[in-house]
């Protein structure tokens, strides 16, 4: 027996038309805001993420799927985002014109403790929005990434967002940060230790009880921003009110990978417990050109699908049923066989999803097979149908059944829809 691997799932049939609903939603609203889509490799040089997400990070420490071939080292990716980038510079997108917009649907890959809300592959949507440096294209992002959601019925997640500044006032603040934590470090859990010299900022984003307590009356960076990050978060603050979205301003929002600069930000929802993110996102200036390309600005967010999906599940969203087709075409007899594929080619010309029998089964098999997935009508063709050019419909909810003449069995079936 092999089994899947550990913090991996199936996505079965009886799932995966959240996952459909879900990712064309998203499609449909990103597109309304003049995002296109992009796809990028499952896998990329190591040293794109090594060098786009920060190697002091969790991420690049001890998280990534990496392995060599040829003497290269690859990586599964983590995120979206260095892919992304990495695609603007390689075929020069800054040419085709500023703001560029991208969004993506993928897998992203890390090798981290399971927990509810954390799995080893997970998926993402994202957006990019590359060359504009001004608050209003972050103030869009975030507008985006509510409209999704509530688009999607969760009218529950909570906006935080933080400055988190630019490397000129974050050293500052990272130097008032490490004086603050130094007295009670040994208190602090490992995770936490470990990125006191590398990362202190993480350390107000920790999960575990014990280390928010200690960060209570750390420091904020809010206080240390210079004046441009200041005007900027104030803008962004202004700006998100004349769009009607609700926020909070959050100082303990931080985000975990290294790139971003400015506006933080994160979508939670207490459906999720700990792992209460549904949506990450924020700024990264420096991104673009640290990964050799032109000094471009860049905003965006990465929402987490297997997430999104739990907070709709406790939510009790409604999404349409799962339906494995509309209609079942059954044909009893040489002639009346030929019949129900004519009828059945014919009815999926107009759109409709269609099955019959490839098992040579008889007609209580078929009807058996037609209940256990959920199909609404079955058409049954005899000869007595045949010689009147009719078929017998059942509708299979209501158990009833009429003759219904063959040029109007679109029409029934619509109709029953519609009913
Ligand atoms: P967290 O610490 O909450 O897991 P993160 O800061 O590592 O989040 P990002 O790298 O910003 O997350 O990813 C964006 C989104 O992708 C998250 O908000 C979350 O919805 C989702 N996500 C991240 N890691 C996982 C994971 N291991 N399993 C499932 N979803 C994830
Ligand atoms: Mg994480």
């Amino acid at each position: 027996m092999i089994s899947i691997p550990k913090g991996m799932k199936d996505v079965l049939p009886s799932e995966s038309y959240k996952w459909q609903f879900v990712e064309e939603e998203f499609k449909t609203i990103a597109e309304k805001y003049g995002y296109r889509e992009i796809r990028t490799p499952m896998v990329e040089a190591t040293e794109l993420f090594a060098r786009g997400i920060g190697d002091t990070t969790d991420v690049v420490q001890k998280e990534m799927y990496s392995f060599e071939k040829a003497d290269r080292s690859l990586t599964l990716k983590p995120e979206g985002t260095a892919g992304v980038v990495r695609a603007f510079i390689e075929n020069k997108l800054y040419a085709e014109g500023l703001p560029a917009k991208y969004y993506y649907i993928t897998p992203c890959y890390r090798y981290e403790k399971m927990q509810k809300g954390r799995s080893r592959e997970f998926h993402q949507f994202g957006i990019e929005c590359f060359g504009a440096s001004g608050m209003m294209a972050d103030a869009e992002v975030i507008l985006l990434a509510y409209d999704v959601l509530t688009s999607l019925g969760i009218d529950d997640a909570k906006l935080k967002i933080n400055s988190i500044g630019c490397p000129n006032c974050r050293a500052e603040y990272r130097k008032a940060l490490q004086d603050f934590l130094r007295p009670n470090l040994d208190k602090f859990c490992d995770t936490c230790r470990s990125r006191f010299d590398r990362n202190p900022m993480r350390i107000l984003d920790c999960k575990s009880s014990e280390c928010k307590e200690l960060v209570k009356g750390a420091p904020v960076m809010l206080d240390y921003l210079d004046e441009e990050c200041r005007k900027d978060f104030e803008e962004l603050k202004a700006l998100l009110d004349v769009y009607g979205v609700p926020y909070e301003v959050d100082t303990s929002i931080v985000r975990g990978l290294d790139y971003y600069t400015k506006t933080a930000f994160e979508f939670v929802s207490d459906k999720l417990g700990a792992q209460s993110t549904v949506c990450g996102g924020g700024r990264y200036d420096k991104l673009i050109e640290q990964l050799g390309g032109p000094d471009t600005p860049g905003v965006g967010f990465g929402m987490g699908i297997e997430r999104l999906l739990l907070v709709l599940e406790e939510s009790g969203a409604e999404m349409e049923a799962d339906k494995a087709c509309d209609l079942l075409i059954c044909g009893l007899g040489e002639k009346a066989r030929i019949k129900a594929l004519e009828l059945a080619k014919e009815m999926r010309e107009f759109g409709l999803r269609v099955i019959i029998d490839v098992m040579d089964r008889g007609l209580k098999a078929q009807f058996k097979y037609a209940d256990r997935l959920n199909v609404p009508y079955v058409a049954v063709i005899g000869d007595d149908e045949l010689s009147k050019g009719v078929v017998s419909l059942r509708d299979m909810n209501s158990s009833t059944q009429e003759e219904v003449p063959e040029n109007k069995l679109l029409e029934a079936v619509f109709t029953g829809f519609l009913k």
